[in-house]
């Protein structure tokens, strides 16, 4: 019987759904700037807005982990391109906050937070995403000790810095616990490689073969309790 006081959890597509989350986002972030700056929108359709991004992360890789100081950043050097020189930040910090606060609009996954409540009960919950989701602001988030974002420690799952990060908080060895997520390299590597358990959660309709290195996994967050049971029971 293994001891396990610790379950971190990945956020995005292992709490909830989040395509149609980031799909809403941008639609609300393009629409403020479609009334608060029509010479950008002139200019920059949102999938040119989106290669304008990525070509500013190519020149500024400081942003790498800090996706939202880099969504203001290229924003407002997209918005100085149009002409809007001297309001070009308080824009883009503007357009931000609608984003941000559309990315927090999540519907949780069938049975989620009523697993979650459980499993508080027994276990120190803490979540790790690599996006910036902030759970606080969401009514799970009373279930958990903490939650940690890749724009926190200047490192994105699958590197080691987030799941150290939740062991530190927590006062516990890697082997007293699991972390629970979607992705293959990010969630269950980056967790195996620290030393942690791994559970994947299969929970899309087009989720991916479940990875080889999981030690368990889940299609149902009812099924969820009984997988941890087995690995305590090893
Ligand atoms: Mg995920």
């Amino acid at each position: 019987m293994k001891k396990i006081k610790l379950l971190c959890f990945d956020l995005d597509d292992t709490l909830w759904l989040s395509k149609p989350v980031i799909q809403r986002a941008e639609q609300v972030f393009y629409a403020y700037l479609t009334s608060a700056a029509p010479a950008l929108v002139e200019r920059f359709s949102p999938e040119a807005l989106r290669a304008h991004r990525l070509d500013f992360l190519k020149h500024h890789p400081k942003f790498a982990h800090q996706i939202s100081q880099w969504r203001i950043a290229s924003l407002s050097d997209a918005l100085t391109l149009c002409g809007y020189k001297t309001q070009s930040t308080v824009i883009a910090q503007e357009a931000f906050a609608q984003f941000i606060a559309a990315r927090q609009q999540v519907t949780l996954f069938p049975h989620c937070e009523e697993v979650i409540r459980q499993l508080s009960k027994t276990y120190t919950l803490i979540s790790l995403t690599n996006g910036n989701a902030d759970l606080s602001q969401q009514p799970v988030g009373q279930y958990f000790h903490a939650n940690y974002q890749a724009e926190h420690v200047n490192a994105a799952k699958p590197e080691p810095a987030l799941f150290l990060k939740a062991l530190e908080i927590a006062g516990c060895k890697p082997e007293e616990a699991i972390h629970i997520g979607d992705h293959a390299i990010d969630d269950i590597r980056g967790a195996n490689a620290v030393g942690l358990l791994t559970i994947q959660a299969c929970l899309k309709t087009d989720s991916p073969e479940p990875d080889a290195l999981a030690d368990e996994r889940f299609n149902d967050w009812r099924e969820l309790p009984i997988k941890i049971e087995q690995l305590v029971q090893g």
